[in-house]
């Protein structure tokens, strides 16, 4: 009878879900009995139990009927027999159920298979391979991964968790970011809840906290932390951490705190060179579908040249552009994206001579005549504007700038910005050349 039932039941939910779900999820259920009103289904463990509860319940509720169409309770078993799960797919569903209902979140796409190694991150990536082959058992507890923003810290973090998690040595992984440490730990407080918060990190055989920056000037969560830390270091239990900066260099953390961090191994994320960056750039635009021809991609990574994010963010937006405006992907559109991102720093790039040269067309003054002896006062006003905008959009210092106007020394340099300076935002003429002059330059630069 209960094999009638569970065969409709089952025939039915075929029809509504897909062919995967359904092989993975409900072909291993068993009906054990009809008892009374009740529908007894065996599942194989309590993790499918939990699966099905919270996905299927239901579903399989709703075409639970006996025979006269009156629904039926639906109860579970739990197999007893300890089988190992052989089904690849079920495997594989069960690794990454493992992820999203685990209390933590972690992002199965960060792995190391896609994070591209360069000079600048060769250790650090090495060191995080490392500790992931085996947590706990290097002299590498704890990681301390270090650097600015965009470069990676968090990717490698997920990288370690992912890796870990499909060794399947170890399963207890939690990720946290600081800040989300430190509002789990306030939470606890207030709801009395305390013993959960520890039990949930200090049941971590690999604990990863990101940005652990965020704990500076909190003493009560600094506290919490320690403690945490001690007990999973002292059991062998890894720890992975990661920075803005040396841990030794952080302030408002407390002393043994920064002691702790420093015992394992400290590595540092540099900003990717050009050559990484184009690689990066083409990885980003495969996983993307984005055809992009090598010059652009050289475009590309000469401007953008510290931090990945916005390197991504770049093929995101070319991507936009094609997908969604029918844009064709050509070197004005490439430049338009950089541009937008940019704005002020890509004048960074620009030489003295750039600069002086558009004050001169802009002018209609030779450019002679600027950086040379003259003094009289039109030119020398148009002069100092001149340096001023030296000063302001490339990265010469004061004494450069004087050289470069006919071996001047650099207190006149300065002289001439604080001229400017006085007079700009007062004159709208002088503002309206400024701001002219700094979109002008910021075009010509390509
Ligand atoms: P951080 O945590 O250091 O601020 P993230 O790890 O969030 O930086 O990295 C920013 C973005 O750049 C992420 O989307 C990340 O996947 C990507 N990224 C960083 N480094 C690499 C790398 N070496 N290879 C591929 N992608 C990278
Ligand atoms: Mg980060």
């Amino acid at each position: 009878m209960h094999n009638t039932v569970w065969q409709t039941v089952k025939k039915s939910i075929k029809a509504e879900i897909p062919n995967h779900a359904f092989n993975t999820w409900i072909s291993p259920i068993k009906p054990v009995a009809l008892n009374n009103d009740s529908l007894i289904l065996e599942v194989p463990n309590q993790f499918f139990y939990e699966w099905i509860d919270t996905h299927f319940r239901e579903t399989i509720k709703k075409k639970a009927l006996d025979d006269k169409g009156t629904p039926l309770n639906v109860k579970y078993t739990v197999s007893t027999e300890k089988k190992r799960i052989t089904n690849k797919a079920v495997e594989k569903e069960y690794k990454k159920t493992f992820n999203q209902n685990a209390t933590t979140l972690i992002n199965r796409n960060q792995r190391f298979n896609n994070f591209i190694e360069g000079s600048n991150n060769q250790f650090a990536r090495a060191a995080a391979i490392s500790v992931a082959k085996n947590p706990g058992e290097s002299n590498y507890n704890p990681l301390v991964i270090y650097g600015g923003v965009g470069l990676g810290k968090t990717h490698l973090l997920h990288a370690i968790a992912n890796q870990t998690i499909e060794n399947g040595k170890n399963k207890k992984v939690v990720l946290e970011t600081s800040e989300r440490f430190t509002q789990e730990f306030i939470a606890s407080i207030q709801k009395n809840t305390n013993d959960e918060f520890t039990k949930k990190y200090r049941k971590a055989n690999l604990l990863l906290i990101d940005d652990i920056q965020f704990f500076k000037g909190k003493e009560q969560t600094q506290e919490q932390f320690f403690h945490t830390f001690n007990e999973l270091h002292q059991l062998n239990k890894q720890i992975v951490l990661s920075a803005d900066t040396y841990p030794g260099d952080m302030e408002g953390l407390q002393e043994r705190l920064v002691s702790r961090f420093q015992s394992g191994l400290s590595v540092d994320i540099q900003p990717p060179d050009f050559e990484t960056r184009v690689a990066i750039l083409l990885e980003k635009a495969q996983q993307n579908g984005l055809e992009l021809s090598y010059d652009l991609v050289e475009l590309i990574a000469t401007h953008i040249k510290t931090n990945i994010r916005v390197l991504e963010s770049i093929i995101i937006r070319l991507l936009a552009n094609s997908s969604l405006y029918g844009k064709e992907i050509n070197r004005n559109l490439v430049e338009e994206v950089i541009r937008e991102k940019l704005g002020k720093e890509m004048i960074l790039e620009l030489s003295l001579e750039d600069v002086v040269k558009k004050v001169s067309e802009i002018r209609n003054v030779p450019l002679k005549l600027i950086v040379g002896p003259s003094r009289r006062r039109e030119l020398v006003k148009t002069r100092h504007l001149a340096m001023y905008l030296c000063r302001e959009l490339t990265n010469n210092t004061l004494a450069s700038i004087g050289l470069f106007f006919g071996g001047r020394d650099h207190t006149t340099v300065l002289h001439a910005c604080t001229q400017v300076k006085k007079v700009y935002k007062k004159k709208s003429a002088v503002e309206k050349f400024i701001n002219q002059i700094s979109k002008n330059l910021s075009v010509a630069n390509f």
